[in-house]
């Protein structure tokens, strides 16, 4: 049933140009709702909203407290509601949106409600960490389909997510680059020809770094990725790799596939964004420049293409592609994927909740890089463990995991000073 879902649009889009044609001949617009607008992911489909003002409409807007950004985007894109989920920012919000008619709203619940509206059918979860699961799964449960790019919902509760889309007309479109990749070499495949998904990673600012170089690393060397300009929560996980070791568990749930066929390998140039290979041993890929434009867009046409105004990739530039196994005791948070998926239950939801604790006392400069791995690991042996959780059980997980994560990374803050 799962499978159904994943790939419905798959099949699909087999049959490409009668999609594209039909798209040309009837353009409809498609409502959309944007939680986390005013981030990366959020302005960037922002970006493409207003290339396509007959496509794409944006009826709600939510954003966690930057009220000024988030009133800007308001005047610009004219939602029917704008949700801020800081409440303390709620009158400014409402004072600057009333003039408009446009409706607001404050704090996590009411996000969570917005997603029942009915005036959208896409929600483009682009919120931060595990912010982003409530809204992710009212939004599935009231029929919405999900442009994904918060990955977080899936490491935390991934079976959850898969066993209400098996009961739902939602169909979840993948936004992070990688899986879009993948996503678009199975079109047009039968999933039971696929033998495995190669997953690349940049390797992060510190790919080069040894043990001993790696103790000494600054918040400002970690937040300079190489290749993506993307938030402070995903930058750092992508230096410390857990990024990766969540997009392992991402791909496992999206694309039902065990985590021992899926791999991941350093890429540093960034250009292939992900490859599978096939039972006859084909590799298909695909490639184009680090801009998550493309995948955003990709997502908003429900897996179908349409003309980008972006700078292309000539292959031409790169004269060398390189790719090379990652070093897991350089960079130990890649394991949690593997350890997170043959443990199932709340594991995953533990390392997540401990990881947002430890990444926000590193960027606080509180932490040291390498205990951002210590914290994670302290706070699994600490934290009970729920082998087959519902939903209560993730969000009492998360609190507790965040409870003991704070207390561990605090006696380590101090051991430091
Ligand atoms: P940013 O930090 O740039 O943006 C996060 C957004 O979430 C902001 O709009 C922020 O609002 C909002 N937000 C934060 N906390 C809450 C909350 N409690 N409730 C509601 N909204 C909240 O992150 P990114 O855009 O980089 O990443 C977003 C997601 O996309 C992450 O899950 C990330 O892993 C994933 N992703 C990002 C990629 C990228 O290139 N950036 C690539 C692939 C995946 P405000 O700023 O107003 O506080
Ligand atoms: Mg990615």
């Amino acid at each position: 049933m799962r499978q159904k879902k994943v790939f419905y649009v798959l099949l699909q889009s087999e049959n490409c140009e009668k999609i594209q044609r039909l798209t040309y001949v009837t353009p409809s617009t498609k409502n959309i709702a944007i939680i986390g607008s005013t981030g990366s992911i959020g302005t960037q489909t922002l970006d493409i909203v207003a290339e396509n003002p007959q496509r794409l409409r944006v009826s709600v807007l939510a954003a966690g407290s930057n009220v000024d950004r988030l009133i800007e985007q308001a005047v610009q894109h004219r939602p029917a509601l704008a949700v801020i989920a800081d409440e303390s920012k709620y009158a400014r919000l409402r004072e600057a949106l009333r003039p408009l008619g446009i409706q607001t709203a404050a704090g996590a619940p009411a996000l969570a409600d917005a997603m029942e509206r009915d005036d959208f059918s896409t929600v483009v979860t682009a919120t931060v960490g595990y912010s982003g699961l409530e809204p992710t799964i009212r939004a599935i449960r009231s029929g919405k389909d999900i442009a994904l790019a918060n990955k977080e919902t899936l490491v935390v509760a991934g079976e959850l997510i898969k066993r209400l889309l098996s009961t739902s007309e939602s169909s979840i479109y993948p936004v992070d680059s990688e899986h879009s990749a993948i996503y678009q070499c199975l079109v047009g495949e039968d999933p039971a020809t696929v033998d495995r998904l190669i997953i690349t990673a940049s390797g992060g600012p510190f790919r080069t770094l040894d043990a001993g170089q790696l103790q000494r690393v600054t918040v400002a060397d970690a937040l300079r990725h190489p290749n993506w300009n993307m938030g402070n929560k995903i930058t750092i996980d992508s230096a410390t790799m857990l990024n990766k070791a969540f997009e392992i568990i991402e791909a496992r749930w999206l694309f039902d596939i065990p985590a021992d066929r899926i791999e991941a390998v350093v890429h540093p140039q960034s250009i292939v964004h992900s490859m599978v290979q096939f039972c006859d041993g084909a590799v298909k890929a695909q490639l184009g420049l680090p801009d998550m434009h493309l995948p955003i867009r990709y997502a908003l046409g429900d897996a179908t293409r349409a003309d980008a105004p972006e700078r292309r990739l000539s292959v031409a530039d790169y004269a060398t592609l390189t790719f090379e196994r990652p070093d897991t005791r350089r960079f130990p948070c890649l394991s949690f994927a593997y350890r997170a998926l043959a443990e199932g239950g709340t594991t995953a939801c533990t390392i997540n909740a401990a990881n947002e604790v430890a990444v926000a006392r590193f960027l606080a400069g509180q932490l040291r890089f390498l205990d951002i791995y210590n914290v994670i690991e302290a706070t699994l042996a600490a934290t009970p463990f729920v082998a087959a959780p519902g939903y209560d059980d993730y969000v009492a997980t998360n609190a507790e995991a965040r409870r003991i994560a704070t207390g561990i990374a605090a006696e380590m803050s101090a051991a430091l000073s």
